[in-house]
């Protein structure tokens, strides 16, 4: 099928047609859990079978080859059916990054890994003492007879629950400014001298955790772009990673979820609730309009700017007030429900997930220094 060729208005069709017919309904307007591997996996390879799993990539490697314009679609229609967001640390971060920096080896190895699911992806940069401030980051990747050995330590790893691979930013020279000598390395997490513990979060999820590292043995291969300087790499990645969670995604979900639970308790009658219930839909309102704006940015090829940052604040705090709505308006009923099995409000686990939105892929205090510095031109 050539959607290249297509209309925007019958690509959206199509996807809108797919979505309502194909998606699972318990992956639908998922409470704020992120599915586990078991859940999703079959949803996944749905996607891989019609080739539509990576939108982003180009189609020799199995992607969707979408322009940005399209590729806006895409998301917005996956957020339209409320499809939550999947094991995706392969499509979206290391897939475009190995496509654009890798060699033809680790192209062939491992693309069509990531598209069959047979790979599951972590992504290791967040260190402790090292999140905000990512290039302090301590782990070493030592060079000895032809190959890394890794020491060190990662942490707040999404997805680690099933993953089988990591790729990781190590320091591979020291006595250098400290952004350069990083290095960025893939890690198969079943070598020997790996350790992973899972973190439970206060929404009782376990997927996020920590790995220590002692004398991995890693191949030389494994080096993605060049030596000592995987600092672009990364930042490559995190430039895809402020947009996406920029996008109204989040909110929209935590919108639908409180709109459907006013109104079949009746509670949006109440003046006073009503009014704050149209503040944030306006609120939401105006920053999909802000994220359009970014996104016909991108589909007319200018860059997206650093006022992108805008957009990163507004989803998750916008996110966070319509949580504190919600679990205001459910109650104990909402906090007692978090311990039954079925939890059918899912406000207090809404509440505690909108929680670190705020903190990762940029926490909102930096996303509002380069507002203030880069766009406004404020003294540092
Ligand atoms: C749910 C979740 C999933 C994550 N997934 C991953 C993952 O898959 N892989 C990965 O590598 N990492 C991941 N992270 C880590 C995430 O990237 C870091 O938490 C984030 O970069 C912040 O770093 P930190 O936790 O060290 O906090 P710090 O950098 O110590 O920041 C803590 C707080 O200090 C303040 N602060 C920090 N710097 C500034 C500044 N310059 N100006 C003003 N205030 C500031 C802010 O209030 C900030 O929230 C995840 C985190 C969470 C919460």
């Amino acid at each position: 099928m050539n959607w290249i060729e297509m209309t925007d208005e019958a690509f959206r069709d199509l996807l809108r047609a797919f979505f309502a017919a194909n998606v699972p309904s318990h992956l639908r307007n998922h409470p704020h859990r992120i599915p586990r591997w078991a859940e999703s996996k079959d949803w996944y390879l749905t996607l891989a079978s019609k080739g539509w799993l990576a939108p982003n990539w180009p189609r020799e490697h199995g992607g969707m080859g979408l322009d940005a314009g399209k590729l806006l679609i895409y998301f917005s229609e996956i957020e339209r059916a409320g499809i939550p967001r999947l094991y995706d640390m392969g499509l979206y971060m290391l897939g475009p990054v190995l496509i654009r920096h890798g060699t033809e080896e680790q192209k062939q190895t491992y693309l069509p890994k990531i598209l069959s699911g047979k790979h599951l992806w972590a992504q290791g940069y967040s260190e402790p003492e090292a999140g905000s401030d990512l290039a302090n980051l301590r782990t070493t990747a030592t060079l000895k007879d032809g190959e890394f050995i890794v020491n060190g330590q990662k942490l707040w790893s999404t997805f680690l629950d099933d993953a089988t691979h990591m790729y990781i930013l190590a320091r591979t020279k020291t006595g250098t400014r400290k952004q350069e000598g990083i290095s960025f390395i893939i890690v198969d997490l079943a070598s020997p001298g790996i350790t992973r513990r899972l973190i439970k979060t206060l929404a009782g999820q376990d997927e996020l955790g920590e790995v220590f590292f002692d004398n991995v043995r890693v191949p030389y291969e494994n080096l993605v772009g060049p030596l000592h300087n995987g600092w672009g790499l990364a930042k490559d990645l995190l430039e895809f990673e402020r947009l996406n969670n920029g996008s109204p995604k989040l909110p929209l979900s935590a919108l639908n979820l409180l709109t459907a639970y006013g109104v079949s308790n009746g509670v949006l009658q109440d003046p006073w609730i009503s009014s704050r219930f149209t503040q944030l839909r306006m609120d939401l309102e105006d920053q999909i309009t802000a994220y359009r704006y970014f996104g016909e940015r991108l589909k007319s090829g200018k860059g997206v700017g650093p006022e992108v940052s805008i957009l990163k604040v507004w989803s998750t705090e916008t996110f966070q007030r319509i949580a504190d709505l919600f679990l205001e308006l459910t109650g104990e009923e909402g906090i007692e429900a978090y311990w039954s099995d079925d939890d059918p409000t899912g406000a207090l686990r809404m509440f505690f997930n909108s929680r670190p939105a705020t903190i990762y892929a940029g926490c909102n205090e930096v996303q509002r220094d380069i507002l203030a510095k880069r766009v406004l031109q404020l003294p540092g």
